[in-house]
């Protein structure tokens, strides 16, 4: 645990109104417990198998983000318990989450995830697929979702003008799609953006949730 780290990140993240996600991958339960002994209810996690029995295994108010690709065959495991979906990339993906959320009625809230990072293998739709899709299905046909913003990952660099365009960039998207598509929806609010290397270029980007694993917990590795 990084409890110096911690403390200047909520402090960061409450002057700029933002939400604080603990990526807790990997992490066993007893990491997970001192933070949550510190207050901290979001949590993330990139695996659904890991997600399940962490899900199983914690307090019931832990509201949990799932934040990695996921694959829809596993859609129907975390639509029960999810809180945000960070990572729709497709739209039969979106499609998936709508039908199990429909079979359960229960809405579940999902971040549109866009490729921002110059590198190949990070996940993503692009804003001319989004328009596109939204074009040929309202955003409002797909009944059992809560559309809620966007997210994205800037490439792993230590050239900070590049991850501060693609925050930028992000940003210009989120604009983009409240615009185009949900200028009467207020729950179209967040811009999920930055982790461990590049929180503070993101918040002054206009991050609205943080995604912070690693340096969390230094020498827990
Ligand atoms: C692991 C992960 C993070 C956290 O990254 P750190 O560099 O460990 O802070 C954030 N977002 C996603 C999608 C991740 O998979």
């Amino acid at each position: 645990m990084n409890e110096a780290l911690f403390t200047s990140l909520n402090k960061s993240c409450s002057n700029a109104n933002a939400t604080l996600v603990v990526v807790s991958k990997t992490r066993t339960l007893a990491q997970i417990e001192a933070y949550y002994n510190l207050g901290v209810r979001d949590f993330g996690e990139n695996r659904v198998e890991e997600l399940l029995q962490k899900q199983t295994a914690l307090p019931d108010d832990i509201k949990w983000h799932a934040i990695g690709h996921l694959q829809r065959n596993k859609v129907k495991k975390v639509v029960p318990f999810v809180h945000l979906i960070h990572s729709v990339d497709s739209e039969r993906l979106l499609e998936e989450i709508n039908k199990c959320a429909k079979a359960i009625d229960r809405k579940i809230g999902i971040l549109l995830q866009f490729h921002i990072a110059q590198e190949e293998s990070k996940y993503g739709l692009a804003s001319n697929v989004a328009n596109n899709l939204f074009e040929r299905k309202a955003p409002a046909t797909f009944s059992h979702i809560d559309f809620k913003g966007v997210m994205g990952m800037a490439t792993f660099s230590s050239d900070k003008e590049l991850v501060r365009n693609e925050f930028k960039q992000l940003h210009s998207i989120f604009k983009e799609m409240k615009n185009n598509w949900f200028s009467n929806n207020e729950h179209f609010s967040e811009i999920s953006m930055g982790m461990s290397g590049d929180f503070e270029i993101a918040l002054e980007e206009g991050s609205t949730m943080l995604r912070i694993g690693s340096s969390l917990f230094p020498n827990e590795l």
